[in-house]
């Protein structure tokens, strides 16, 4: 456990309000003035429980209805950067939806710009680097998702470089895809790279987004847990060479997956298809990525070397110019000095 923590992270696929921690829920309750009292429970799924996929989705809720203001989104940006610099993340794409709350005066331009500060905070900070994909929610209409679209261009040339892509997330169960994909194209046109929820449900093995949404094609691909069930859509990917965010505690207690020995990373990792650990939602699923690095190990087996190359190979696929990725390089390299 504790070569995984010191092992030098990237972590790609982290969405904001799921990795929210207990301590930082305390304090947004404290800021509302909510009752300590039932909520604890409500908002994660501890160690070895399970729920069904909707359940998470009833938590993201509660956890964004706590922080309803610029200030608790600032808060809870800052926090979630210092746990995962604390667990060793070197790299951190976080993504988030913006959100409009008229009750408390939150636009989604100011939603974005409070994520965009508590980054700034961090700029100097020497142990994580930070950036940031806004999100488009399947439940939003392709208006909302255009408006997410443009605010991430107009961001990602007043603060050049933070934010650096869109992800498209929310209940798989809901919506076609199919409905974003000229909006997708659109961020693709403007220079945002797209990491995208694809084939998160069985039911998406054969629904027509999922090869829609492929085709763009997307710059990695998140979950992606049935894609190996349809022949067709594993050639696409591995002829591509898509990478895989890989979630194994989330899809566990999400339901998506029966088991970790049967989690699909194994099948993708056996034929050297690029995969990436990562977290989904630390504050959640209750994890953290040295945890996660840790599961895979006592899963399928890795070794130490494996896990260093599983992390190294990761910078290959972040969303940042080949100069950052660079320095990542020689940072891990520094540091691997001192692992072995
Ligand atoms: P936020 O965007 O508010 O920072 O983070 C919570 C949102 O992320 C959720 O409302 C949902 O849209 C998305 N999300 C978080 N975890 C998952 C997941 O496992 N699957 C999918 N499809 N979406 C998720």
């Amino acid at each position: 456990p504790d070569f995984c923590r010191r092992l030098p992270k990237v972590e790609l696929h982290a969405h904001l309000s799921g990795s929210v921690s207990e301590t930082t829920i305390q304090k947004l309750q404290v800021k509302k003035g909510v009752g300590h009292e039932g909520l604890q429970g409500d908002t994660a799924i501890g160690k070895g429980e399970t729920r069904h996929l909707q359940e998470p989705f009833r938590i993201f809720k509660i956890i964004q209805d706590l922080s309803d203001t610029e200030e608790s989104i600032f808060m809870m940006t800052e926090d979630v950067i210092s746990e995962f610099a604390a667990d060793g993340v070197r790299y951190l794409e976080l993504r988030s939806t913006p959100r409009h709350m008229p009750h408390t005066g939150m636009t989604p331009q100011s939603y974005v710009e409070s994520i965009l500060s508590a980054i700034q905070k961090c700029k100097d900070r020497e142990d994580v680097v930070v950036r940031l994909l806004l999100a488009i929610d399947r439940r939003q209409s392709v208006e909302t998702a255009m408006t997410t679209v443009r605010l991430a261009q107009e961001y990602m040339l007043r603060s050049p470089g933070v934010v650096v892509g869109i992800d498209l997330s929310g209940n798989p169960a809901v919506g076609d895809g199919r409905d974003f994909i000229p909006v997708l194209k659109e961020a693709q046109n403007c220079g945002l790279k797209l990491a995208l929820h694809i084939a998160e449900i069985s039911q998406q093995a054969v629904a027509p987004e999922t090869s829609a949404l492929l085709s763009l094609p997307p710059d990695r691909v998140g979950h992606g847990t049935f894609i190996h069930h349809n022949q067709d859509l594993a050639a696409v990917v591995a002829d591509r060479k898509m990478p895989f965010e890989i979630c194994l505690t989330s899809n566990v207690k999400a339901q998506t997956v029966a088991s970790y020995g049967e989690h699909h990373f194994q099948h993708w990792y056996s034929r050297k298809q690029p995969c990436v650990l990562c977290t989904d939602d630390k504050g959640v699923f209750c994890t953290t990525l040295s945890e996660e690095y840790r599961l895979a190990a006592e899963t399928f087996g890795l070794t130490r070397p494996a896990l260093w190359d599983l992390s190294y190979s990761s910078i290959d696929h972040t969303f940042v110019g080949e100069d950052l990725k660079q320095q990542l390089r020689d940072r891990w390299n520094t540091e691997k000095e001192k692992l072995f």
